[in-house]
């Protein structure tokens, strides 16, 4: 998708560093962290939010929670716990339309969100 940051971060035209990667996912450290752990995992495909997640992305949403949790282990947050967020539209804060979840940890959340 054209001008799209995500695509162009998953395609290598805009650097980042890389957590995990592979045929359907890339994960990447946000540029402006809120927790010691503060990663974005995106499909591959350009899916620009939510409300566009088709029938056929089921796999592919439930293996993006997959590798969520994979890499929060991997870090060594699965027992103190970890924040899966999605931020969908502009009520929730959402500003890159390439869908994407953060993963967050190392530190305590507040709820409800702000
Ligand atoms: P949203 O508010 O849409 O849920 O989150 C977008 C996230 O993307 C923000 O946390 C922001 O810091 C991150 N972000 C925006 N542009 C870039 C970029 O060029 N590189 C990286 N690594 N993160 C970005
Ligand atoms: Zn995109």
């Amino acid at each position: 998708m054209e001008n799209c940051i995500f695509c162009k971060i998953i395609n290598g035209e805009i650097p980042s560093t890389k957590v995990y990667e592979d045929d359907l996912v890339y994960a990447f450290n946000d540029l402006e962290p809120t927790a010691p752990l503060h990663c974005l995992i995106v499909p591959k495909k350009h899916i620009c939010c939510a409300n566009e997640i088709m029938e056929e992305d089921e796999a592919l949403i439930g293996h993006i929670f997959r590798v969520a949790v994979k890499i929060a282990k991997e870090k060594g947050f699965s027992e103190n716990g970890y924040r899966i967020v999605n931020n969908c539209g502009k009520d929730a804060g959402q500003t890159v339309f390439h869908i994407h979840f953060h993963l967050l940890a190392g530190r305590e959340f507040g709820w409800p969100a702000g």
